[in-house]
């Protein structure tokens, strides 16, 4: 018999059904549409998904990188990378050079071309900033700091590379003021910030010792 109200059809989760399978199939059809889009969007240009990612992570980096970080920057293995390279270095879009610290390493850099393409991917898919505008400012806030959370603990299980989030930096002060649109604090330019504005890729991160970044984060969770 067909159920005769909405409340009959959709039970409610309980605590032994904590919404995990359906954030699970949420992510995973993001995810989907995330990799469809990169491709469309990396395929007219001649690109691959991750030769996309490479001139995004190396427009992001304020010095040349060698492929190993590039490798752990995108939580890809060494052999995936160094294809992705290469390619890059033949269409003239990336050079290979000796690294000027270490002369058995090579140094990997943008060629002015390759500045434009990094330009186009990183400004990321145009449908993700449709999904996100769709959110309120509060859901945008909760979003970044349910993000923060993920990626930590993807990167404490050693499923990711680690990333250069505001609750892995030694500047990070959760929780230091009262304004509670701005509770947080960053030591590094010495001013209060929200959730809003938590990072999740920033280039002055620095990261904390262990018992620190320990301390921050019992904080950061504890409201
Ligand atoms: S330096 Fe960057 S990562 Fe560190 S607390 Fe400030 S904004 Fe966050």
């Amino acid at each position: 018999m067909a159920p005769d109200t909405p409340s009959d059809a959709l039970p409610a989760p309980t605590p032994a059904d904590p919404l995990v399978p359906q954030v699970a199939a949420g992510l995973a059809k993001l995810g989907l549409a995330l990799r469809t889009h990169a491709w469309k969007d990396s395929a007219p240009r001649g690109l691959t998904p991750t030769q996309s990612q490479v001139l995004a992570l190396l427009q992001a980096s304020a010095t040349p990188l060698r492929v190993s970080t590039v490798a752990d920057g995108m939580a890809v293995t060494l052999p995936t990378a160094s294809d992705a390279v290469k390619a890059l270095v033949t269409k003239g879009l990336v050079t290979k050079t000796r690294a000027v610290d270490d002369g058995r390493a090579m140094a990997l850099a943008l060629t002015d071309a390759g500045r434009e393409e990094a330009q186009r991917a990183a400004s990321g898919p145009e449908f993700v900033t449709a999904v996100v505008d769709a959110l309120s400012a509060d859901e945008q806030a909760a979003f970044v700091r349910s993000l923060v959370k993920m990626v930590r603990t993807l990167q404490e299980r050693g499923d990711i590379a680690p990333a250069r989030l505001c609750v892995t930096c030694r500047f990070f002060r959760p929780w230091a003021h009262v304004d509670t649109e701005r509770p947080h604090h960053c030591a590094f330019v010495d001013a209060p910030f929200g959730d809003r504005s938590l990072r999740l890729d920033c280039p002055e991160h620095e990261t904390a010792s262990a018992a620190a970044m320990a301390e921050q984060w019992r904080v950061f969770v504890s409201r």
